[in-house]
């Protein structure tokens, strides 16, 4: 059965899967690229409308390399003219990784005798918190295995923990979830704790590839995780993150779920997902996959640039499990968010014993970019982007606020700069080695002289000032 809004018409119900495989295969095997209607369809994105499945699957057909090189570059201009030059920093926190569930590729999987059980004590929590804030770090994302000792009340309690702790000029301003779905009154106990997004990856979109890696515990419910996010939106919670892991399955039928994902998030509740994640698989403790999906360079590069497309509202992160080469590549083709310093294993972020190498029994998965914070940030400079640790909308009930980056004339101007300035400048009087402080305020002032030129920049240059002066958390 073929049940697309865009064909019928008839709109999502709630919390009634979305996915039918017949349909984004028949797409994948009958849908035609032309030169004309890439073009097309690249200028509609463009225009700042998000593309249908079909029109997805134009992209996702389109093998001549000259087309190629158009699509990458209409995700380049998007982003650029659409998004700035801007890219928002955060760390991953793992807070515990028993898991009850047997996922094939993930070193914390029930099954895996080898991994190293752990959960951080609240006052392991807190020095790990307090050595991210040591580097300047204001958003986390919080990591759990699935098991009942990580209830909602649970990851209440540690969201709230790691909002008190505030160590010098250190603070986390903004506390993100990665967690096992949940029920509705679950995801209201997490939403009063005060959360930013929360983070749910289906994994793979095909039903059957599903059922091949998750052998047991409740993630084996393909529906149940699949309608996770509708119940989150129920529970009241509208910033909420999709995923799919690259490497399950074919790369092209899990473009189109993702982009159905956001689709049908949108029709129904009238807000699409904050942000798309595109984890490639890396290695695992005692893993041993089929490698048939593994997806090339080219291909993760292409799949980013269809995806920023796609959905031009919504938030793209990309992680430290890609190296720092493939990193500097894809970040221009419209990624938004990246994390930096990011350590894996329980309790390294404090203690130095940890760590020496990456050890695949304690964490999740290896990571191909362990550079320091201050190191990311350098390069960042350097490619003259504009490292944020804004947490503004948030903080100011401006939810959706990609949506409005786009919707809203001069939004981008009037807050989306002004506060990565700001937080810039926190973080360079507070946290960069001399020469990154150098560098950032060099950045700075170019970036002032640009909106300079046609917004109006008092407020921003008396802030910037009062950071100077040692004022803290101040934002528009
Ligand atoms: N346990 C929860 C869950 O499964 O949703 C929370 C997060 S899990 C610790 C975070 C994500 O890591 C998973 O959703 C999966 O996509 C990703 N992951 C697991 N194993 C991986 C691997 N070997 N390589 C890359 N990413 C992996
Ligand atoms: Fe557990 Fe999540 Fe790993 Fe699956 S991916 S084994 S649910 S921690």
């Amino acid at each position: 059965m073929i049940f697309t809004p865009e064909k019928c018409r008839i709109p999502d119900k709630r919390m009634t899967p979305f996915i039918d495989p017949d349909e984004i295969w028949d797409l994948i095997n009958n849908t035609k690229s032309t030169l004309r209607r890439v073009r097309e369809i690249i200028a509609k994105s463009l225009d700042k409308q998000r593309l249908t499945l079909e029109e997805t699957a134009v992209l996702i057909n389109t093998v001549d390399p000259e087309l190629i090189e158009e699509i990458k570059e209409g995700a380049r201009e998007l982003k650029k003219k659409v998004y700035g030059n801007r890219i928002v920093l955060f760390a991953p926190l793992y807070v515990g990784n028993k898991c009850i569930n047997n996922c094939q590729y993930c070193g914390f999987r029930t099954s895996n005798s080898e991994a190293v059980r752990k959960t951080l004590s609240d006052s392991e929590l807190i020095s790990e918190v307090e050595a991210l804030e040591d580097t300047g770090q204001k958003r986390l994302i919080l990591v759990y295995g699935e098991h009942p000792h990580y209830s909602p009340e649970y990851i209440a309690h540690t969201v709230k923990i790691v909002y008190n702790v505030k160590k010098g000029q250190g603070e986390i301003r903004r506390v993100n979830i990665n967690a096992a779905p949940l029920e509705i009154e679950g995801f209201r106990i997490i939403k009063d704790a005060g959360i930013g997004t929360y983070q749910i990856f289906q994994e793979t979109y095909h039903p059957d590839a599903y059922k091949k890696y998750h052998l047991g515990g409740v993630k084996r419910n393909y529906e149940y995780r699949l309608t996770a996010l509708d119940r989150a939106q129920e529970a009241g919670i509208d910033d909420v993150g999709i995923g799919a892991l690259f490497g399950l399955y074919d790369w092209r039928f899990e473009v189109l779920g993702l982009v159905r994902h956001a689709n049908h998030l949108e029709a129904v509740y009238n807000v699409g997902p904050h942000t798309i994640s595109f984890p490639r698989i890396q290695a695992a403790s005692m893993g041993d996959l089929d490698k048939s999906y593994i997806v090339k360079d080219d291909e993760f590069v292409r799949l980013v640039a269809i995806l920023r497309l796609a959905v031009p509202y919504t938030g793209m992160i990309l992680t430290a499990r890609e190296t720092p080469e493939i990193r500097k590549e894809v970040i221009r083709f419209g990624v938004s968010q990246i994390d930096g310093g990011t350590k894996l294993e329980l309790g390294s972020y404090h203690d130095d014993n940890t760590l020496i190498a990456q050890d695949l029994n304690k964490e999740q998965f290896f990571i191909n970019d362990s550079r320091t914070l201050d190191k990311i940030i350098d390069e960042l400079l350097d490619n003259d982007f504009l490292p944020s640790f804004c947490t503004s909308c948030y903080r100011r009930g401006r939810t959706g606020e990609h949506f409005m980056e786009f919707s809203v004339p001069g939004f981008i101007k009037r807050f989306c700069s002004p506060n990565a300035i700001l937080t810039l400048a926190e973080y360079l009087e507070d946290y960069a080695p001399p020469s990154v402080k150098e560098k950032g305020y060099k950045v700075i002032a170019h970036n002032i002289e640009e909106l300079a030129l046609n917004s109006n920049i008092e407020d921003l240059k008396e802030r910037l000032e009062k950071i100077k002066l040692g004022q803290r958390d101040l934002y528009l």
